[in-house]
């Protein structure tokens, strides 16, 4: 049986754009990475299609769900549920698979204390300014919104701490590359190979 994949978890702050470091990673050469798909209550937006971007279903379907204990962790965010299926992860990581979330701070400290073992992967705006203005750059909002936003975005820098790496999202191909290194660093790690070692010598 091959061995166990590795479970990898981006998150981090509202507006810091996890979902566009997370598609171009997934866009760029070289990744043997599985996106686990999450499910939602919020509405399609134009071009998202089912079960690439999300599985879209009814509030009444995801608590079914929840109930069944079919999520590896949900959240409520602004009035949806976003939610982790656990049955894809288990079977992926079991097939030798890495397995990759994209999901908000709330979601990842429950995956955090269900699968202690994930490498949880923080990120990070350069600074807090550059936040507001990309917060502010998305258009629409009024400044109670934006400042309402910052001071959740500062509550959840200071939520840094509980991961394992910090990436500073300064590039979005910059982001990507560490990314890799530390997908590849996990898999160098003296814990993780050992056993594989230790099982050649007795085969000698
Ligand atoms: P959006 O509606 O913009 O696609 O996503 C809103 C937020 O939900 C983003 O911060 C995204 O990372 C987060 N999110 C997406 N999928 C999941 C999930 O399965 N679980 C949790 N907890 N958050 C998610």
């Amino acid at each position: 049986m091959s061995e166990r994949g590795l479970l990898f978890i981006l998150s981090g702050p509202s507006g810091v754009g996890k979902g566009t470091v997370r598609k171009a990673l997934f866009e760029s050469e070289g990744t043997e990475l599985k996106y686990s798909v999450s499910m939602t209550t919020r509405q399609k937006r134009q071009g998202e299609q089912e079960g690439v971007d999300y599985f879209f279903r009814t509030r009444e379907e995801f608590e079914e769900k929840i109930a069944a204990g079919e999520m590896l962790e949900y959240a409520e965010y602004v009035g949806n549920y976003y939610g982790t299926p656990l049955d894809y992860v288990n079977k992926t990581l079991d097939e030798g698979y890495d397995v990759f979330l994209e999901i908000e701070v709330l979601g990842a400290m429950k995956v955090k204390e269900k699968v202690p073992e994930g490498i949880f992967i923080f990120l990070t705006p350069p600074d807090l300014a550059e936040l507001k203005s990309r917060i502010v750059n998305r258009g629409t909002d009024e400044m109670a919104v934006i400042d309402k936003r910052m001071s959740v975005a500062r509550e959840e820098i200071e939520m840094m701490s509980h991961y394992d790496y910090a990436v500073v999202n300064d590039q979005v191909d910059k982001a990507v590359e560490r990314i890799k290194h530390i997908i590849e660093s996990e898999h160098c790690r003296v814990d993780r190979v050992v056993e594989r070692y230790k099982n050649m010598l007795k085969e000698l």
